[in-house]
């Protein structure tokens, strides 16, 4: 079999020494950079899925969730305890709650979680009960947060911000990086266009561009990037023809009723059916 095609192929010397980002540029760890979740390894080999609820709604709701992505194959549990919603009179989550569940579903599946958090002033309690913290879109340059999210030892889920270009979630994870933090997952999840069939405009461009100009994992979401769940799917194996590290997959059990983000959020049928439509793609791209 020929020679795959390189992110890293002809690069030039000034993508190479990227003087703006000293730790998160591509130079500072040509080999690429694996971040442990808990014992789950996102940048290596294996396309990674992180799935479950946008938010954690109840024991019911998230542990039947739980239960069914891990089934299915995913290898972090997803689930929001604190949620940035546009509405003030919309669900913001179950709060420490949440978060005790989110607790309870890791240890009975044993699977490790990432949660948002939303306020420095939650960091302590959120780092209690988790594997990964989740900076969310409206987050991303929240310097106050990112510089403290820096200051923990603690992987970091950093979401491209919704009007953010590429530079912009760099710097982003410089931030974080320059506070001694250095295990951080790029997260892709769509960013706003002129176009309105979709929640958001899913841009796979920054998938071989991120890998390109740095060394951390680029995960992609197709939830948030589509807001449509029969689109996830599609642009999930797209996200993995692409070259994306992992997955970040919203999955409930019965998306008519959720409290957030239910147009989006697949069954567990669905997700299951995905995730079995993946691994042809990720054999067919060198991944497993
Ligand atoms: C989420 O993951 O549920 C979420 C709120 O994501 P984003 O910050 O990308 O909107
Ligand atoms: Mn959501």
């Amino acid at each position: 079999m020929s020679r795959q095609s390189n992110v890293l192929d002809s690069c030039p010397s000034e993508i190479a020494t990227d003087l703006s980002l000293r730790l998160a540029c591509r130079k500072a760890r040509p080999e690429g950079t694996v971040v442990d979740v808990s014992g789950i390894p996102v940048g290596g080999a294996e396309v990674v899925v992180l799935a479950g609820p946008c938010a954690v709604e109840s024991e019911e709701q998230l542990m039947a969730t739980a239960r069914a992505v891990k089934a299915a194959g995913a290898k972090v549990l997803r689930g929001g305890a604190y949620k940035p919603r546009t509405s003030p009179y919309s669900f913001h989550g179950l709060r420490e709650e949440g978060l005790k569940l989110l607790a309870q579903a890791r240890a009975e599946t044993g699977l490790p979680v990432v949660t948002e958090v939303m306020d420095a002033r939650h960091l302590d309690t959120v780092c209690r009960y988790t594997d990964m913290l989740q900076v969310g879109s409206r987050n991303m340059q929240n310097f106050t947060l990112l510089e403290e999210v820096g200051r923990v030892k603690r992987p970091v889920l950093l979401k491209r911000g919704m009007s953010a270009t590429i530079e912009e979630l760099l710097q982003a994870a410089e931030y974080v990086m320059k506070g001694g933090n250095h295990e951080i997952v790029l997260c892709e999840r769509g960013i706003r266009t002129f176009e309105t069939s979709t929640r958001n405009t899913l841009d796979l461009n920054a998938v071989p561009m991120l890998k390109r100009r740095s060394h951390l994992p680029v995960i992609v979401d197709p939830s948030h990037g589509t807001g449509h769940s029969w689109m996830v799917p599609p642009l999930a194996r797209a996200a993995v023809a692409v070259g994306a590290d992992g997955l970040l997959v919203e999955v409930h059990c019965k998306p008519h009723e959720a409290l957030s983000d239910g147009e989006q959020s697949l069954t567990p049928d669905r997700f299951e059916l995905m995730m079995h439509e993946l691994k042809a793609v990720a054999v067919a791209v060198g991944r497993r």
